[in-house]
């Protein structure tokens, strides 16, 4: 008979043997129990029963030299696939990957509605659908990890989603109404932080990801979690007020962060001020490939403002690194370079501030790598960010 406590070892025990399987990508039971500090009568153990549930490969190594040819183990990217979604605002996208991460399929799809009931709908066909499609292997779609531009609870309930006006409604229990897969909700710049850590970013160990679009959301990973705060809501940063009295925001207050940094807000004011029907990045992309000086003066402006709100990101957390997931910052030459001139405060410390390179499918590679992680049950995972 296994005891609380002995079972609990063991789902630890699998936990650390998992992760590291994930993080080294190929390794042998011996190089397992050196790195894990388990027994090797523990390790093969473990290892015999995720041979089993077929979570686990393993591959004999061609050697040239005299000896053993060593058995090495690797994760069975192929026993099943992760769903990650992000509900954005007009489109809904849709990520298969693999149980490495790899990209498997992608479809957005346009939604001009922002009525609860209408996405309900067109998630609970989709999800539904995809996880027909998707069942040819033992798993079939391992988990779902939906992204919500808005306030979500630590209880998954979806608080706020300003875009769509939506106050409390409770998404995760209407789609486990209607689907049968294991559903999560999470905040989109979670997802985008946790992309960044899972794909390219293993090294570190405090993560702040800004994504710097319609508003601007933080994701914080502290010692491998998210920083959630009290209820969940915490990395609301676009709504640090940085200009006193001033401009209205739809929050409420005045001078938020987000009315002067976004990028929405940025490309907003140029239409509005040059009575344009539209302003696009490509339209913005093209000006500064001409060298339009008011538009280089604007935007010069627009990183000073950027600079203050990262300032006081930097100075609250102190991270080791900063992403920030822009368009604009990629779109302007030296953007970073420019950006970094202003943070010259001799308090403020952090070892690297870079540009997100993912691009749009951050958020929803974040998705599917958060409900890899959920079914395999480990603290963290490093994955290889591959194309399909
Ligand atoms: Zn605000």
């Amino acid at each position: 008979m296994i005891t609380g406590d002995a079972a609990y070892i063991k789902k630890i025990n699998r936990s650390l043997i998992l992760e590291k399987i994930v993080e080294e990508g190929m390794i042998s039971r011996a190089d397992i129990s050196k790195a894990t500090a388990l027994t090797r009568a523990t390790v093969s153990a473990q290892v015999a029963d995720l041979l089993d549930e077929d979570l686990i490969i393993e591959t004999q190594l061609e050697h040239t030299s005299v000896g053993r040819k060593p058995i090495m183990l690797s994760l069975n990217a192929k026993s099943g696939y992760s769903l990650g979604i992000d509900v954005d605002y007009s489109q809904i996208s849709f990520t298969i990957s693999d149980l490495l991460g790899k990209l498997v399929f992608e479809k957005s799809i346009e939604c001009k509605s922002r009525a609860y009931e209408d996405i309900l709908q067109i998630l609970i066909e989709q999800i539904n659908l995809l996880d027909e499609a998707y069942s040819d292997n033992r798993y079939g779609i391992i988990g779902v990890v939906i992204a919500i531009h808005g306030l979500v609870g630590k209880d998954e309930k979806v608080h706020f989603v300003p875009r769509f006006l939506w106050r409390s409604v409770n998404l995760k229990e209407d789609l486990e109404k209607a689907c049968k897969l294991d559903i999560h909700i999470e905040n989109n710049a979670n997802m985008s932080a946790f992309a960044e850590r899972v794909f390219l970013h293993h090294e570190t160990n405090s993560l702040l990801c800004a994504t710097i679009h319609s508003g601007i959301g933080l994701g914080m990973i502290m010692d491998n979690q998210f920083f959630r705060g009290n209820d969940g809501f915490a990395g609301e940063i676009g709504h640090m007020i940085v200009v006193p009295h001033g401009r209205p925001c739809s929050c409420g207050n005045e001078g938020c962060w987000e009315q002067y940094a976004s990028e929405l807000v940025f490309l907003e004011n140029i239409k509005e001020e040059r009575n344009l029907s539209s302003f696009t990045y490509s339209d913005l992309e093209m000006l500064v490939n001409e060298g339009d000086q008011e538009i280089l003066e604007r935007l010069d402006n627009y990183i000073y403002y950027l600079s203050i709100g990262l300032n006081n990101m930097i100075n609250m957390y102190n991270p080791d690194t900063i992403i920030l997931d822009g368009e604009i910052l990629r779109l302007y030459p030296d953007s970073l370079k420019k950006l970094e001139a202003h943070l010259s405060s001799s308090i403020s410390h952090y070892r690297k501030l870079s540009v997100s390179t993912l691009g749009k499918r951050t958020v929803r590679m974040g998705a599917c790598a958060f409900a890899i992680k959920h079914f395999l049950r480990v603290s963290m995972l490093n994955l290889k960010y591959q194309e399909a």
